[in-house]
């Protein structure tokens, strides 16, 4: 919920009047390139669901991503594995992302916040998140690469952050950051909830909020990356594994193939010098790195889109995993 707490006074400008409606255009969209991550794996709400439920759900989204020949990096909180029973089977959800092609990072075991657990302890965390993903890795003749912060908390002070990073070096980790944010996590837990007591209208109703939200969200990023670096970097885009991207990733890969992205993997999108830029930011909370860049700048980030109040409002009472 905290992360919430800090959208509501921004709910004054909506983007549609800074940048004009995304689909008024008539000309090509530009060439722009992306890259697709997935979080919380093997799902956000994993302790709620079956194994047999989180594996359907990983077979529809990896084959659509896997049809489509879309390239994906899944990052995991190995915690969600260890429910009696369904060990097994959980680890099977995991290995059926690297069967199809893919590939795992690790996003710390229990999803522990650098800003809340304190260094020494979250280093903890980062080792042990990693035990079962290295052997699924190696099996498939994979190291393991990437890290991705939990709520993309990178520290609240800068000493901190440098020796948090340090650590992630050394155990051979490259930083994944985050460009493109549209919060499918405060949908997920609504739309999941929806689809249990079998209300279709709501499901689409979310669904296409999703998606709306996400071509605002995508167009504000592409205005900012622009004022803030002067181009737009091959953007990485932060989703997580639930429900609704199970149902709906292709709309939105559609979404996005409709703004001129083309699908590109993390270790393409990283070597954009982009994230090699200063970023000295800081904060209680986390945030994305095209912000990263426009705060080290001195230059804080204005006009930023309004979360829809009605999903949060739904969500409110659900309880709904963080991101
Ligand atoms: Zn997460």
């Amino acid at each position: 919920m905290r992360k919430l707490l800090r959208m509501l006074p921004l709910a004054v400008a909506a983007l549609c009047c800074i940048f004009g409606p995304a689909s008024s255009t008539a000309v090509a969209p530009p060439d722009r390139q992306v890259a697709i991550t997935i979080d919380d794996l093997p799902a956000g709400s994993a302790n709620s669901l079956s194994a047999a439920t989180i594996i359907e759900m990983t077979a529809k989204l990896l084959g659509t991503l896997h049809d489509q020949k879309v390239p994906a990096v899944g990052f995991v909180n190995e915690k969600k594995l260890y429910k009696t029973g369904e060990v097994d089977d959980r680890i099977k959800a995991l290995r059926m992302w690297l069967d199809y092609g893919f590939e795992l990072g690790n996003h710390t075991f229990s999803h522990a916040s650098l800003n809340q657990v304190g260094l020494r302890a979250w280093e903890d965390e980062v080792v042990q998140g990693e035990s079962v993903i290295r052997l699924l890795l190696a099996e498939h003749k994979m190291k393991l690469r990437y890290f991705r912060h939990p709520y993309l908390d990178t520290g609240r002070d800068l000493q901190t952050r440098r020796q948090a990073e340090a650590f992630l070096v050394e155990r051979g980790y490259r930083i994944a950051p985050v460009t493109l944010d549209a919060w499918d996590w405060m949908y997920a837990p609504v739309y999941e909830d929806a689809k249990k007591r079998g209300d279709t209208a709501l499901q689409q109703k979310l669904t296409d909020s999703y998606l709306s939200y996400s071509d605002t969200v995508f167009a504000y990023s592409e205005q900012l990356a622009k004022q803030t670096i002067g181009y737009e970097p091959k953007q990485i885009l932060l989703l997580h594994a639930n429900q609704l991207e199970a149902d709906h990733i292709g709309d939105l890969l559609d979404v996005m193939r409709k703004r001129g992205y083309r699908f590109v993997t993390l270790e393409d999108a990283l070597s954009d010098q982009a994230y090699g830029l200063p970023d000295t930011f800081v904060g209680e909370e986390g945030t994305g790195w095209l912000d990263h860049w426009a705060i080290t700048q001195g230059k804080p980030p204005q006009g930023a889109p309004v979360f829809p109040q009605w999903v949060i409002d739904l969500a409110k009472p659900l309880h709904q995993p963080q991101p």
